[in-house]
């Protein structure tokens, strides 16, 4: 996709801040981090959204969760994480290339859906 900015970073024309690549992934740093350990994996295919995803994308759809705790250990988050797929606009999804978003740290995170609203 010829404008979309997480297609620029898997073909270098756009940098980021890599910490993980392989033949159908990579993962790269927020770049407004919400908490000390924030990066996104996104598949290198163009995807818009998890809305658009189609069965033939299951084995893709499954590597990319099985990878999600590996660079989630690798980047040091061994007592857990968060992973986020902000979906639409519902969803508050401002980046239409699939991506989930991998955060942690130190402490607990916030609490982040409030029930009751
Ligand atoms: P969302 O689509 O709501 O899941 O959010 C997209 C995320 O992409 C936001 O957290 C942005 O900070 C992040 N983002 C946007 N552009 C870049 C970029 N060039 N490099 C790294 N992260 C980005
Ligand atoms: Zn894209």
């Amino acid at each position: 996709m010829e404008n979309c900015i997480f297609c620029k970073i898997v073909r270098g024309d756009v940098p980021a801040s890599k910490v993980y690549e392989d033949q159908d992934f990579v993962a790269f740093h927020d770049i407004h981090p919400a908490a000390p350990v924030h990066f996104l994996l996104i598949p290198k295919q163009h995807i818009a959204s998890l809305y658009e995803v189609t069965e033939t994308d299951q084995s893709l759809l499954g590597k990319m969760l099985w990878l999600t705790p590996q660079v989630a250990k690798q980047q040091g988050c061994e007592n857990g994480f968060r992973t986020i797929i902000n979906t639409g606009r519902v969803g508050g999804q401002e980046v239409f290339h699939l991506h989930i978003h991998i955060i942690g740290g130190k402490d607990r995170l916030p609490t982040m859906i409030h029930h009751g609203q």
